[in-house]
């Protein structure tokens, strides 16, 4: 019997099915040019057309201001790590910025920065990535350059649900793995960026939203690739973008667009999400989420079977009885094993309800 299958994968992750058809249809020839995306030249006006349809689509999901470029870059949200400091730690002197470390994620961008000035991690250092400290707590530096910090935690499951206060000092997100999940002020950003393969497309090109004022202050040893101003300037076009991977992306977008846009994407990951947190609440102890009740993530719900260090056996059957039923990608983070489902744009509510049989079945039976 031939089950559907259903993907939490945390990263690449599900696209809609109706997306891959389209693709597959416009594969060999896209929109009767008679050839594909894939052998296209980026310069070409019929790529033209689609990088620039990309980026009216994100503009207009995310009400982007004028005085934002949008880019679409490659080296994933790890190429973004150096790229903010490259480009943004020389905007004051000291070449200080503030990192906030809630998770694996931010802790490799802190890592990176301190390659090309002076990282101030602004809250005690945590002991395990379950909570974000009460921002009462951070101390941050007025003449820092930026303050910088990961939206969502996609290994921990730890998910900003604030858009912290900077009193005016440059504020820079990673948002990789909550990107249009959710309605966000962009004003209030001087950079966001995001790698597609979770909520809006697949690996290969990365999103970077940037203030203009911010462009222009890049360190001399900044790789011209990586230098902001000089793609804004180029329309991405500095090099050979990531041509199909925008492509994918702004088919994702329209059906973003088509299915609400990010206020629709909201309600459904609040709802999707709170399904199973609701019976890892419910279950005495029997699953168990480490991550504060109040930052728990929308998009990745990470948890143990059976005790708080997790019971491998029944973490194994678990594992096991949603395999049978056709739900694949659960293992959670190597680094923090487990169980983690990512609940990202694309999975539905139906897909979600499916996960809810195999949580039932183990919690009934043990
Ligand atoms: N930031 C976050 C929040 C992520 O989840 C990931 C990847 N899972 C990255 C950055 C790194 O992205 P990439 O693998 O594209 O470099």
């Amino acid at each position: 019997e031939h089950k559907q299958t259903i993907n939490f994968g945390a990263g690449p992750a599900k696209l809609p099915p109706s997306v891959l058809l389209q693709a597959q249809n416009e594969l060999l020839n896209y929109s009767g040019t008679g050839i594909s995306v894939l052998e296209m030249s980026h310069r070409s006006s019929d790529f033209n057309k689609i990088i620039n349809k990309t980026e009216s689509l994100l503009r207009e999901l995310l009400n982007i201001p004028d005085n934002y470029k949008v880019l679409f870059l490659q080296g994933g949200g790890s190429g973004q790590f150096s790229s903010v400091p490259l480009n943004l730690i020389g905007l004051k002197e000291d070449r200080c910025a503030d990192y906030l470390v809630t998770g694996t994620w931010s802790a490799k961008a802190a890592k990176e920065a301190e390659k090309y000035g002076k990282v101030n991690v602004v809250h005690p250092k945590l002991d395990s990535y379950t909570k974000i400290p009460d921002p009462s707590s951070w101390t941050l530096n007025p003449s820092a350059s930026y303050v910088y910090y990961c939206s969502n935690e996609t290994v921990h499951g730890v998910e900003y649900n604030f858009t912290p206060e900077t009193n005016g000092v440059v504020l820079v997100s990673d948002m990789s793995s909550n990107f249009l999940s959710r309605p966000v002020d962009v004003s209030k950003f001087g950079l966001i960026f995001a790698g597609a393969q979770k909520n809006v497309g697949c690996a290969g090109v990365t999103v970077v939203i940037v203030r203009e004022d911010l462009l222009g202050h890049a360190l001399k040893e900044c790789p011209i690739v990586l230098d902001y101003k000089v793609q804004a300037e180029m329309n991405s076009l500095y090099n050979t973008p990531p041509c199909f991977s925008i492509y994918i992306m702004s088919l994702v977008l329209e059906w973003i667009k088509n299915n609400g846009g990010s206020a629709a994407m909201e309600m459904l990951n609040k709802q999707k999400s709170s399904m199973i947190y609701d019976i890892i609440n419910a279950s005495n102890g029997f699953y168990v989420c480490p991550v504060d009740t109040a930052c728990r993530s929308r998009m990745n719900v990470p948890f143990r079977v059976g005790k708080k260090e997790g019971n491998e056996a029944l973490e194994k059957e678990f594992l096991d009885g949603a395999s049978k039923r056709g739900m694949i990608s659960l293992k959670g983070h190597r680094s923090v094993g487990g169980i983690r489902a990512s609940l990202y744009n694309a999975v539905t509510l139906e897909d979600t309800k499916a996960l809810l049989l195999p949580l039932l079945v183990i919690y009934v039976l043990t």
